[in-house]
């Protein structure tokens, strides 16, 4: 097979392809294809049924625009525009040398990108950017959809603390992003850099510009590892831990099969944070174990959080602390991490005191769990649509942001003071996808979010209790039992229901569990 050249993240040319190409081409990830040689210009060529049967086989999306080289005309150029946007990409365009695509290509670029621009472009291909663009495709199949995704991996979040409480398996929480991301939109493997929301377009990591009609921003939130000094250095390695990491988690679960004796903090830093109640989720795992192995009495556990309470909900603190009792942990509040010294095990915390003062207090450790401070992306930050502590600012109600109505977020990335969570975003697909679809046709938008987040504070081995709230810290349960309750039926949900109910439904936009409490938007 002749070189691929890439022309930009969308789309590629290569010249002179046989039918058996096509599987290679569709292994390589591509999943449209657009043949621009004419039947019958050589001998040994093969036909157009022929590729077009071969393309098919292998999984791509094919479309014939033949064209001669002296015929490389507009009306040419912006059909091949139209197939760029109805293919899911990346595209492989082909001629007897690349050469025709290649231009023709430049020529759409040219004539005002067609190819560039798409009814809704959604930003980042985790939980909620795949999950508003499958409720999107459900409700109007015909809508152009671009997700910009740099990762090749998906990831399943949710399931780290499983892993490393020694529950789950680390390949049980990824999955190739290619199998995940709905095959109804073209993924653009980039990055986004730069939001431009005057001229509706977003800048990718290659300097190019995408333009949209609705832009949706789902990007999640940055883990500021560096936020903590030494702490880089030192993570997976010198006892200290984080299932916030996928590739940490095992460590966290090694560390706490091999800890017999000594001292195991467990941090938590400054809200916001993804999964507020994961960082205390962690330590009860931890201490489940050491007190059926017995040592739990040998280890002094102490949960550090820069929080003043425990938890956010006032509601679930009462049964959360009698599990601390019960572990017999140390809780110190207003507590945050500064500062690491792996090599040394040391744990450097500044502790704000009742009249405000600070002061810093070392700690060492043998074992050490942390979870980073977490911000908003850079590029949001920096932009026009981000509120004031730099997330993507929206309306509490209905996800939609205030200056700009053709742009929606949701998500860890967005402005809403819910709980950031998967369970969140179950139910702010469907809401976004109603609202984004009515502000399209200039309709009043029918989709009111009421704050809903879900934690599934896991307080033993088989045992959760299920807190889910909205804004406020209104009590939401989805079952009519007692929420503050640990329970088996909630740890069933979170091993055995959870992984599916994300995987395939929330997903690929089966909308089970998302309805939320009624009110007008
Ligand atoms: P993500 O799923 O993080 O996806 C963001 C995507 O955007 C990523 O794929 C990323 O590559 C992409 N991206 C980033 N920057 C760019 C860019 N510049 N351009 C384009 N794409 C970009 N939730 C629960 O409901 N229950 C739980 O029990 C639970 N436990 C958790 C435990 C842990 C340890 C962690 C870390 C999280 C947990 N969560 C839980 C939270 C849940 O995983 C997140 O709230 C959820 O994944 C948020 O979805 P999102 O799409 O906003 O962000």
């Amino acid at each position: 097979m002749n070189d691929v050249q890439k022309l930009s993240d969308a789309i590629s040319a290569t010249g002179n392809l046989k039918p058996a190409d096509m599987a290679v081409l569709a292994g390589m990830g591509f999943r449209g294809a657009i043949n621009n040689r004419p039947d019958g210009e050589a001998a040994d060529q093969p036909s157009n049924a022929e590729l077009a049967q071969a393309a098919r086989d292998a999984g791509l999306e094919y479309r014939f625009i033949p064209v001669s080289s002296s015929n490389l005309t507009e009306a040419a150029a912006a059909t091949f525009a139209q197939a760029m946007t109805d293919l899911p990409g990346p595209v492989i365009a082909f001629c007897r040398s690349g050469a025709r695509s290649t231009k023709l290509w430049t020529m759409a670029s040219a004539m005002g990108a067609k190819s560039a621009t798409y009814d809704v472009v959604v930003i980042g291909g985790g939980a909620s950017g795949c999950a508003v663009v499958s409720s999107l495709h459900s409700r109007r199949p015909g809508l152009s959809v671009a997700i910009v995704e740099p990762s090749e991996t998906h990831y399943y979040q949710p399931g780290w603390t499983m892993v490393g409480g020694g529950i789950f398996r680390q390949s049980e929480t990824h999955r190739p992003m290619k199998q995940v991301i709905p095959a109804s939109a073209t993924w653009i493997a980039s990055q986004v850099t730069g939001l431009d929301p005057d001229a509706n377009q977003v800048t990718l990591a290659d300097g190019s510009r995408l333009g949209y009609r609705m832009l949706v921003v789902a990007c999640g939130l940055r883990t500021k590892w560096e936020g903590i000094e030494g702490l880089e250095e030192t993570l997976g390695r010198n006892g200290v831990t984080s299932n916030y990491r996928f590739d940490l988690a095992p460590y966290t679960w090694e560390l706490v099969k091999g800890l017999r004796s000594g001292k195991a903090l467990f941090t938590q830093p400054p809200m916001p944070i993804k999964c507020a109640g994961a960082p205390q989720k962690a330590m009860y795992l931890s201490c489940d174990h050491w007190q059926r192995q017995g040592v739990l009495s040998n280890i002094s556990v102490e949960f550090n959080t820069a929080a003043p309470a425990l938890f956010g909900v006032a509601d679930f603190v009462p049964p959360l602390m009698a599990y601390v009792n019960r572990y017999n942990a140390g809780l110190h509040v207003t507590s945050t991490l500064k500062a690491v010294d792996g090599p040394a095990r040391i744990a450097t915390f500044e502790i704000k005191g009742a009249d405000g003062t600070i002061r810093t207090e070392q700690k060492s450790f043998d074992m050490l769990h942390v979870v980073p401070p977490q911000v908003p992306p850079d590029f949001v930050a920096q932009s026009k649509l981000a509120d004031g502590s730099g997330w993507l600012e929206v309306s509490h109600s209905t996800l939609r942001h205030p200056r700009f109505a053709n742009v929606f977020s949701l998500g860890d990335v967005c402005s809403a003071p819910n709980a950031k969570t998967a369970a969140a975003v179950r139910k702010q697909a469907p809401i976004v996808a109603d609202n984004l679809l009515a502000t399209l046709d200039g309709k009043p938008m029918p989709g009111f979010y009421d704050g809903y987040g879900a934690c599934p504070l896991t307080v033993e081995r088989g045992k959760v209790i299920l807190a889910e709230f909205g804004y406020g810290g209104k009590l939401l349960p989805t079952f009519p039992i007692d929420p503050k309750k640990a329970r088996r039926l909630a740890w069933f949900l979170k091993a055995s229901v959870m992984p599916g109910i994300y995987w395939n439904l929330m997903l690929r936009g089966r909308e089970w569990l998302t309805a939320c409490s009624k009110q007008a938007a």
